[in-house]
């Protein structure tokens, strides 16, 4: 393993009674890049993810984060160790504001819990909440921090999700079809925004199927059908490969 890999997915299989839904995957994501993971439908992408978060147990292999091995660790120790993913997950918090919604899980770094009663009594509110404003200021959504998340469009309910992640200060963040449902508008902007995370040299995996949110973000590409890893290369070369195009027309 390089010494720059951030997570290393180092064969793993997953079956789920008869169904080979991982099998031989081997992959590294390495500092600083955006490392996309595509693939048809019932690829295993999902799978894989879950497996890197600790939902779900690997039936063999093992996943190294920055050198340790965090396979049987649980979710939320794993979320502690710095593997944060947004989007499908710790859904917002409707009828808080946007405020409290990103204050929630900066207190939980701190203290190691999530919930919401707890950051309501706790004394460093104060701090918190500037981090707080800050992420929400970084996602565009300053203005609106007063407002009952409720009331949000589905892009800022994104947004929100990615604030309540970065207050965080993931040490990899892990996106799940960051841009599923948007406009093409919304899907620009939320491209915008990831391309600004990037430039800080923030190290990302993404789950995507459009095509051109791909292209413009990953560094690396590495194509799953059928559980197994069938391409995995810079977009360039992946895009070109007439297996994975095989892959997505006959699939
Ligand atoms: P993707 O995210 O690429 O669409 P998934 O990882 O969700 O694919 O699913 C991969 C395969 O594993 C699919 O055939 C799916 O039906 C199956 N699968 C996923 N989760 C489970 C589960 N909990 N139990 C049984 N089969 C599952
Ligand atoms: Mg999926």
């Amino acid at each position: 393993m390089p010494a720059n890999a951030v997570l290393h997915v180092a064969d793993v299989h997953k079956n789920f009674g008869g169904l080979h839904a991982l099998s031989d995957i081997d992959l590294q994501v390495e500092e600083g890049t955006t490392h996309a993971i595509i693939g048809p439908n019932g690829a295993g992408k999902s799978t894989l993810l879950n497996v890197c978060i600790g939902r779900i147990a690997p039936s063999s292999g093992a996943v190294v984060f920055d050198g340790e091995v965090i396979t049987g660790k649980k979710p939320h120790e794993i979320n502690q160790m710095g593997i944060v993913r947004v989007f499908q997950t710790p859904e917002i918090f409707p009828d808080l504001t946007l405020l409290q919604n990103v204050m929630v899980p900066a207190f939980a770094k701190r203290d190691g819990s999530f919930t919401v009663n707890a950051f309501q009594s706790a004394n460093n509110q104060a701090e918190i909440r500037e981090e707080a404003e800050h992420w929400l200021a970084d996602v565009g959504l300053d203005a609106q921090r007063d407002t009952i998340a409720a009331s949000l469009s589905r892009g800022d309910k994104r947004r929100l999700e990615l604030a309540m992640g970065l207050v965080q200060h993931p040490r990899l963040l892990l996106l799940d079809e960051p841009t599923a449902g948007m406009s093409r508008h919304d899907t620009n902007s939320t491209v915008d925004l990831l391309k600004k995370f990037k430039e800080r040299g923030m190290t990302k995996v993404i789950i995507e199927h459009d095509m051109h949110v791909v292209f413009s973000l990953a560094d690396r590409v590495t194509v799953l059908a059928q559980g197994r890893i069938i391409a995995d290369g810079k977009p360039e070369e992946v895009r070109g490969n007439p297996v994975v195009q095989e892959a997505y027309l006959g699939g």
